[in-house]
């Protein structure tokens, strides 16, 4: 994921993203309110401070942006990205150019294989349906409408969806990326088995909008920093007592120690 770096200043309140039930599936309600939201949400940022936005992209680039941005780091990522652009200034270039030179460009941000061809199909979806590569109209559409949308693209999925409309658009969308599934998974506000398009459906509504994009920005720092995969540091987590599986931790020793960090 980028945006690591991202604002305490307050999104816009827009409309909301409703993360509504898709046919045939169950959405029952998480085991958190808005006030024990609000809570966490209040202690990870005394904890971390303030942080300030990043610039917006326009939104086809925020859309190849976090294609890139997938399975690697933001650093290496935005290499990928620059290098993408310093290649093929305008996107009519890489939908133009042979998969294998688009691979060759973002090198530098993993799975380039994989991601060059998703790059492509997505741009040849947006032409295809647009008539040109400008996506500045979804602005004009409430949040469910580009939610719709940008889900109906090849390969775009509801996290790329909400990082476009709250990073590009300023929308008030909770994308659910690999530390925010892990950390909600622990504290308990989602099912265990909960994927992580189902948690997205689940408890995105629930969080209020207003703090929707810190609490991403907030909860991804603690991920990295405290809540990590392996030996979470749960003795110096500020969220132990809010947290179901924390204690669960330090009983079975598999927390992180001063001799074990
Ligand atoms: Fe994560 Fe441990 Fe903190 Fe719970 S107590 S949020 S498992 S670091």
């Amino acid at each position: 994921m980028h945006h690591k770096s991202g604002a305490r200043s307050k999104i816009p309140a827009r409309r909301e993203v409703s993360a509504r039930p898709r046919r045939g599936e169950d959405s029952p309600a998480p085991a958190v309110g808005a006030r024990r939201i609000r809570a966490v949400h209040r202690r990870l940022v005394a904890q971390q401070g303030t942080f300030s936005p990043k610039p917006r992209l326009p939104i086809i680039d925020e859309l190849v942006m976090t294609v890139l941005s997938q399975h690697t780091s933001d650093a290496n990522s935005g290499r990928a990205f620059a290098a993408l652009k310093a290649r093929f200034p305008a996107w009519e270039q890489v939908l133009d150019a042979p998969v294998e030179e688009i691979a060759g460009a973002i090198r530098s941000g993993g799975l380039a294989d994989q991601k060059a061809p998703r790059i492509k199909r997505i741009l040849a979806e947006i032409e295809e349906r647009e008539g040109r590569l400008e996506l500045g109209r979804l602005n004009e559409l409430d949040d469910q409408s580009v939610d719709s949308y940008l889900c109906s693209l090849p390969g775009v999925g509801p996290k790329t969806a909400a990082c476009v409309l709250v990073f590009s658009m300023g929308r008030a969308a909770f994308p659910i990326d690999t530390h925010v599934h892990r950390i909600v998974r622990r504290l308990g506000w989602i099912d265990s088995k909960a994927s992580a398009d189902q948690t997205h459906r689940r408890l995105g509504p629930q969080v209020p909008p207003g703090i929707r994009y810190e609490l991403h920005m907030s909860l991804i720092t603690h991920g990295r920093n405290v809540c990590r995969a392996q030996r979470p540091r749960c003795r110096e987590c500020v969220l132990l007592d809010f947290c179901d599986e924390g204690p669960g931790f330090i009983a079975r020793g598999e927390h992180a120690t001063a001799d074990r960090a």
